[in-house]
């Protein structure tokens, strides 16, 4: 399964956290991140991670350029929903790709703990049918 990270500034040390407890799980994903989120992981954890640029820079567009390729099955965007970020367009327009495409999306840490033991038990399958049927070709 492909999985995009993404933290605001003040949820990025959180985000660590996260990565580092489900360290076992995440591995075995091909794992995509905004540069900072990436770069930030990727030094705690040692987790091999792809980096497109960083958020305000269009990273989030990136990710999102993704989605609308159905080549996302998950995100986990620790939002900071108390300050003001330059590029909120980018963040509302890939939460709105999540919903287009059925991406199943965590913004908070309660709910990624939810998605990631879900992806472990293989609840996450039915994405592997999807992109099958709609006959992905860049996977
Ligand atoms: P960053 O971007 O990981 O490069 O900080 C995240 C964001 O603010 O969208």
């Amino acid at each position: 399964m492909k999985i995009a990270l993404i933290a605001h500034d003040k949820k990025k040390n959180d985000l660590v956290q996260f990565s580092t407890a489900y360290k076992s799980i995440l591995e075995q994903h091909d794992l995509y991140a905004t540069g900072t989120t990436g770069l930030k992981i990727s030094e705690a954890t040692g987790l091999q991670i792809h980096r497109f640029q960083s958020g305000p820079l269009g990273g989030d567009q990136e990710i999102g350029a993704m989605i609308a390729q159905n080549q996302m099955d998950m995100v986990i965007f620790f939002r900071d929903p108390l300050t003001a970020q330059p590029h909120e367009p980018d963040v509302t327009a890939l939460i709105r790709l999540c919903d287009v495409y059925a991406v199943p999306l965590a913004t908070n840490m309660g709910t990624a703990e939810v998605l990631i033991h879900g992806l472990q038990r293989g609840d996450l399958f039915w994405r592997e049918i999807i992109k099958s049927r709609t006959g992905e070709q860049n996977d």
